[in-house]
């Protein structure tokens, strides 16, 4: 027998949940389902901070905060930082911003990945208008022109008006409907790791540009910080075999010694950095949202305010009334998302390509160009509002 809701939404990832919560919200009768076990997640939150964190932008945080979340994530724990500085390995200058300077109370805060998931499951599970299916998996989609049907793992049918698929950047979804997507990689590995430092993070988002890749360092709540340190894969590779002691040295070198000695690391895990971008988002009654249709270099930490920005979208359609299902309200939504984490893309890539060349007159004219921004307040509020508004 066939369970009819208004939405279907596949992956309760940060994207996909908050994608469910801002549509119940809005009284649609929503089915959400995830693969994992979702209980486990809240088991998870043990005292040691998870490996997954992200800086959620201000703009990201006022969703959060519309969708009635955002209190309980501060009230459990997150890190707002103040300033942030960025330097390169090569060359003198270096770009310095902070909060008082656009007016705001902070330019982000780092947040657990499964504490906000966490939190968003939460609020969708007191909501009678949602039903989650936990431990599922798509396994086949059909449309016609008004509805989609989806079969999933236990055999259950759901059909809807809408199907919104945020199952991540392997996406089932785009391979089962095969939508061809444009990748590329940067032949690069993201190492994460939560580390204590000697002196305070000072509540300050630090980044150094090394010619093998970015290396940042996060704020969090308990005085750690939690570091994305990108590089080439070969380099990686040996850094993530290599002792902690070593690491630890190897660390706080990479790192200018900005927070002094690296005193204790926890785990270190790799991802592997790549690109993409789905040729199309909208395929009949499918949408795709979140890293199922596009994927940034974590370097300016906006993969998920990118997501986030899509939530934001759909919220703003349903919240004025129009008809989501309708095609040519998908196709406006299509339109402008695509074109914006498109240039987000470019973007990012062509910054992972200056901070990675170093030859003398490169190295000259980046120097230039960061004491431009250091020093022209008007710049800088402009590439501060572009960060805070996940425009960059
Ligand atoms: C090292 C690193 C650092 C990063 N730092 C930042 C940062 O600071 N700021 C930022 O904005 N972004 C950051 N990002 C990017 C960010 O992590 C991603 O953009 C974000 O997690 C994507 O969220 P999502 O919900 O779209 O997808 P996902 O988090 O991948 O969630 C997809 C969900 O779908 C489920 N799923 C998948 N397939 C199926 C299926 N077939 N059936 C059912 N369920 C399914 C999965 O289990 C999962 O729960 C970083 C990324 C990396 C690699």
């Amino acid at each position: 027998m066939k369970q009819q809701f208004d939405v279907l939404v596949l992956g309760a990832g940060m994207v996909g949940a908050s994608a469910a919560l801002a549509l119940a919200r809005t009284g649609f009768s929503v089915a959400l389902i995830e693969r994992q076990d979702l209980d486990q997640l809240n088991n998870k939150l043990a005292d040691e901070y998870d490996l997954r964190v992200s800086a959620i932008s201000p703009s990201s945080q006022q969703l959060l905060n519309e969708l009635g979340v955002w209190q309980d994530v501060r009230r459990l724990r997150c890190c707002d930082y103040h300033k942030m500085s960025v330097w390169h390995e090569h060359g003198a200058a270096s770009m310095n911003f902070s909060c008082e300077q656009i007016g705001i109370s902070h330019l982000g805060t780092i947040v657990e990945n499964r504490l906000l998931q966490s939190v968003l499951i939460q609020h969708l599970t007191h909501l009678p208008n949602v039903t989650i299916f936990k431990e599922q998996q798509l396994k086949s989609v059909q449309q016609s022109d008004n509805e989609v049907l989806v079969t999933i793992k236990s055999g259950q049918l759901l059909q809807a008006k809408l199907l919104l698929a945020a199952d991540g950047r392997e996406s089932s979804v785009r391979e089962l409907l095969h939508i061809p997507v444009t990748t590329g990689s940067y032949q690069q590995t993201a190492i994460v790791a939560n580390v204590s430092t000697e002196k305070p993070h000072d509540h300050t988002a630090w980044q150094r540009f090394l010619s093998t890749g970015p290396l940042a360092f996060l704020p969090l709540s308990n005085g750690q910080s939690s570091i994305v340190w990108s590089a080439d894969t070969a380099r990686a590779e040996q850094l993530l075999q290599m002792s902690d002691e070593d690491f630890k040295l190897q660390l706080a070198e990479a790192f200018e010694f900005k927070l002094g000695g690296i005193t204790s690391i926890g785990k270190r895990a790799g991802f592997p950095l790549n690109w993409h971008a789905a040729d199309k988002w909208l395929e009949g009654r499918v949408l795709l949202i979140g890293d199922a249709a596009h994927g940034v270099h974590p370097l300016a930490g906006q993969g998920v305010n990118l997501g986030f920005s899509d939530v934001a979208s759909l919220n703003q359609i349903v919240k004025s009334g129009e008809v989501i299902y309708q095609r040519r309200t998908l196709r406006a939504f299509e339109r402008q998302r695509k074109a914006e984490t498109a240039t987000a893309t470019h973007l990012f890539t062509a910054l992972k390509l200056l901070y990675g060349r170093q030859t003398s007159l490169l190295c000259r004219a980046r120097d230039l160009g960061m004491s431009v921004v250091d020093n022209n307040i008007l710049i800088k509020r402009l590439v501060l509002q572009s960060a805070v508004h996940n425009m960059v």
